[in-house]
């Protein structure tokens, strides 16, 4: 079996307490990973500082140069990458590699770092007096990630990160850890110096750990609500600058004058791709008029046509859940939804599964309202609920009472319907004709509500504002020469 170990300051670590790592699509334990104790991460901590008193002072056109070198050895290894996503999450293959090439758009916005660092510089303010501002690293990040994108959102936040100067701690997921360690080994590659990049494995004792210890300057999380929440409130508490995205229910409105078959091929690819467990994945639709009385009969056809199976194999569609728990649980939901008076218009738990494989076939709710589980809780898996409301003021209402606000779509032809959702939804991305709108690396990505924790969207323009702290000199090279000194406060002049 596979030993996975941590990397600190470039060296490979052990630990003693340990967790398996399974193949969800076979069912069986692939690896062990350790789980980090205090004492692990204080010694990640130390490593990264070190690190980072010689980091911060590499000049920004070498750092850019290694984002670049960076970017051609994520492209190069995206196969490789993409392997270990599906062998230790489930999605399918061509996703994973979807999924590298979404994470390495950051490393290319990263590639334009001394152009996005620039201060700004004022000549003359007051007679002889120049003003210029820059922005400085934090210090010792870190990088808390949850298991459902296990390239993609380390590379939301690593490579903004080090590239503006700061040192990095990842703690990846504890259910698909491996590929940390092929991106610890690229960043190593690419010329990030030992201890820039490193990776502690673990579970809440190394979470908690990373949230109070003193020198870590700033976290960025991303995983469930209650768990952001968690991390939110720790953090600040302790000083720390914190950015905490959280759970989804995400909604596409479905106008009665939308195109049908875009709308049911959106419906399928976003709520059942990555077997639902995509943060914008599209979980509810809610039908507008008799919309759903067109979209229903053809995302049913799509569904009867989709092939479940291992990510690995040629044709599949849609792969496992990420444990046996959370498919027991999804299936509990389904169950949980029949009984509340919802219509399974599909029933994932007759499709028949062959071996030990965490699988779930997809499900599709029709008459669901808006006081059952199946609507209020993030389920996470291959279900769809439909909600049928007879306005777009009502479809409006029921999105914006949800608590989770991460992206929202409408699809429709009428440019003032789109209009008026895109300006009233509360939602922090949202998609027009579009299921699944996460903005490109040049834009940055973030929900409202119980979505995200704290002020700074992911990536992006935020993420060099999350990363550095800002400064003012003002500064004066020739000194008046006055009878008496001015003792009064300086009015510019
Ligand atoms: P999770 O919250 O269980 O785990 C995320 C991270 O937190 C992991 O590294 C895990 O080890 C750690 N963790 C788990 N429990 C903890 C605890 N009690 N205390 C401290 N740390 C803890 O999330 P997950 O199941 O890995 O990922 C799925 C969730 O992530 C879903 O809710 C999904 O919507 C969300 N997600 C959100 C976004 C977004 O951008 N908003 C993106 C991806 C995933």
């Amino acid at each position: 079996m596979h030993e996975i170990e941590h990397r600190i300051g470039g060296k490979p670590v052990t630990g003693a307490r340990h967790a398996d790592v399974y193949n969800p699509a076979l069912g069986t334990v692939v690896a062990r990973v350790p789980l980090a104790s205090a004492e692990v991460v204080d010694d990640a901590v130390r490593t990264a500082q070190t690190a980072f008193e010689s980091w911060r002072r590499v000049s920004v056109a070498k750092r850019q140069r290694i984002m670049f070198t960076l970017r051609d050895l994520v492209v190069r290894h995206t196969d490789d990458l993409a392997r270990i996503i599906t062998t230790e999450h489930g999605k399918t293959f061509d996703d994973a590699r979807g999924e590298v090439g979404r994470g390495m758009e950051v490393v290319e916005y990263a590639c334009a770092l001394p152009e996005l660092l620039k201060g700004d510089h004022s000549l003359n303010v007051a007679t002889d007096v120049d003003i210029h501002s820059m922005r400085q690293p934090l210090g010792v990040c870190a990088g808390i990630t949850p298991f459902n994108f296990p390239v993609m959102v380390p590379l939301w936040m690593s490579p903004m990160a080090i590239a503006t100067g700061n040192a990095f701690i990842l703690k990846p997921s504890e259910r698909d850890p491996s590929a940390s360690l092929l991106l610890a080994d690229l960043f190593a590659e690419a010329g990030i110096p030992d201890g820039v990049f490193n990776v502690v494995h673990g579970d809440k004792v190394a979470v908690d750990a990373l949230l109070q210890h003193p020198d870590v300057a700033a976290v960025s999380f991303v995983g469930s609500t209650p768990v952001a929440k968690h991390v939110y409130e720790t953090a600040a508490a302790a000083g720390k600058r914190v950015q905490a995205l959280g759970g989804a229910k995400n909604h596409m409105v479905v106008m009665p004058d939308a195109d049908m078959v875009g709308v049911a091929d959106a419906l399928t690819s976003s709520a059942y791709g990555s077997a639902g467990e995509r943060c914008m994945a599209v979980s509810v639709a809610v039908s507008v008029g008799d919309a759903a009385d067109r979209f229903i009969p053809l995302v049913e056809q799509r569904l009867a046509s989709l092939s479940v199976g291992n990510g690995l194999d040629d044709g599949t569609d849609m792969g496992p859940l990420i444990t046996r728990e959370h498919r027991d649980r999804v299936s509990g939901y389904v169950e949980r939804g029949v009984e509340a008076g919802a219509t399974a218009v599909v029933d994932g738990r007759d499709m028949p599964v062959d071996g030990e494989g965490f699988f779930l076939g997809p499900t599709l709710f029709d008459n669901v309202s808006a006081d059952m589980d199946i609507y209020r809780d993030e389920i996470f898996g291959p279900v769809l609920a439909v909600v049928r409301v007879p306005s777009l003021e009502q479809a409006l209402e029921l999105v914006n009472d949800n608590p989770y606000g991460n992206g929202a779509a409408i699809f429709t032809e009428n440019g003032v319907a789109a209009n008026i959702f895109s300006a009233e939804v509360t939602a922090g991305m949202v998609g027009v004709n579009v299921p699944i709108p996460v903005p490109l690396s040049f834009y940055s990505f973030g929900g409202w509500k119980n979505s995200l924790f704290g002020d700074r969207h992911i990536y992006g323009p935020e993420a060099i504002a999350f990363y550095t702290r800002g400064k003012v000199v003002t500064s004066r090279w020739r000194l008046p020469r006055q009878a008496r000194p001015d003792m009064g406060f300086s009015t510019g002049s």
